[in-house]
């Protein structure tokens, strides 16, 4: 049997809610979509949520929302997938990235600082910072977002790992530190609705810009026209917008899998618990949680301690794959993609996300763990380790 690194966790009432749209008049464009995205925004205190086919979508939209375009820069973390970054090439607009903080693996809010400072005398200050809640931590978003009204940036989260976590006792999702919020619904992620994202803004001109944006920058509403509509017919396309809209079949899993948002995250808790008992000998770091924050626990990642252990990280990986447990790697430091090479970006210019890089490892964390896997995860992994 495979044992995956993350994986959905789907039940009769899932399936159920996705046949009833089926047997429904509307499978996409109807009253689902609103349902899911008020559910949303309850579980968040976001006032305006817009659901999309996926949160690269929402990133770009956001991004377009913001006003980013060329000759502007957009910040994030190397350590993140690679849609963090790319929403600004969609734009046209360059991408940097900040080194991350060693502890919580998380864009550093020093580290921050400090470029901010170097690119304010350079004049080449950021138009917008993309923190990513890497696992489902929340970053240092006080800190963030000081530096935001200081220099004059936007903020888009990427929380694509983290709905249903809390940052200061606040969930994560209620935009307090950011302009904009953006989830995941992939099935890995904490609640699927198989592809789909969602952008969250407490700003109503924003939120109107990201609903034109999600459907072709059309609009039926009189107040966003430009002239008198000619008839009932009528309609203005006021933007140029595109085709990111979500399926009613889609936010129908959404809206049943956000029923069990509480449970699955407490289930993720439990079982980084245990691994924090089970593999409390070992020579590896445990992922440490910041005591402001509680995280949504998406992943769980460890580092190898390569100086005290017999054997690489490649060897532990291959021996864990070897035996059907799909271990996983997040991430590949996004600067070294061959893509943000060409950009001048090397080996070397964010050493803490490279180092990470060459220690980390995603084990199994997924609300349908059983103990017996989880034991049997940890059992392989002390093999690996010491063989
Ligand atoms: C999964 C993920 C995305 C992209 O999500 P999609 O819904 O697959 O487009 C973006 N950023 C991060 C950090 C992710 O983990």
């Amino acid at each position: 049997m495979v044992i995956r690194y993350g994986q959905q966790d789907i039940n009769q009432g899932d399936i159920d809610a996705v046949i009833s749209v089926l047997r429904s008049v509307n499978l996409t464009q109807g009253p689902t979509i609103q349902h899911f995205e008020d559910g949303v925004r309850a579980v968040t205190g976001a006032r305006h949520a817009i659901a999309v086919n996926s949160a690269t979508s929402a990133l770009h939209i956001a991004c377009l929302a913001l006003d980013l375009g060329p000759g502007d820069w957009l910040w994030t973390t190397p350590n993140t997938f690679v849609a963090s970054a790319n929403c600004a090439r969609y734009c046209g607009a360059q991408v940097d990235f900040v080194d991350i903080d060693p502890k919580t693996y998380n864009l550093s809010a020093d580290a921050l600082e400090a470029k901010l400072v170097e690119a304010g005398k350079a004049g080449k200050l950021p138009k917008v910072v993309v923190p990513v809640h890497l696992t489902g931590q929340p970053c240092d978003m006080a800190a963030i977002h000081a530096l935001g009204q200081k220099f004059g940036f936007r903020i888009i989260e990427d929380a694509s790992h983290a709905i249903g976590g809390s940052y200061n006792g606040e969930p994560i999702g209620n935009c307090r530190y950011s302009d904009i919020t953006i989830f995941s619904f992939h099935p890995v992620k904490i609640i699927t609705t198989a592809e789909g994202g969602m952008a969250l803004t407490n700003d109503d001109a924003l939120a109107v810009r990201l609903g034109l944006l999600r459907s072709h920058g059309i609009t039926r509403d009189p107040e966003l026209m430009t002239a008198a509509p000619d008839g009932p017919w009528s309609y203005e396309q006021v933007a140029l917008g595109y085709n990111y809209r979500m399926t009613d079949m889609q936010a129908a899993l959404g809206v049943s899998q956000l029923k069990r948002l509480t449970e699955f995250v407490a289930r993720r808790h439990e079982i980084a618990a245990r691994y924090g008992q089970l593999l409390s000998d070992l020579p590896i770091t445990l992922p440490w949680q910041h005591p402001d924050s509680h995280s949504a626990y998406h992943l769980y990642v460890i580092r190898l301690q390569l100086d005290r252990i017999g054997t690489g990280r490649r060897e532990v990986f291959e021996y864990m794959r070897d035996r059907d447990i799909l271990v996983n790697l997040h991430y590949i430091p996004v600067h070294t993609q061959p893509y943000y090479r060409q950009f001048g970006f090397k080996e070397g210019d964010f050493p803490q996300a490279e180092q990470y890089y060459r220690e980390a490892i995603s084990i199994p964390m997924h609300p349908s763990l059983s103990e017996a896997d989880q034991n049997f995860v940890v059992e392989v992994l002390r093999e690996a380790i010491v063989a």
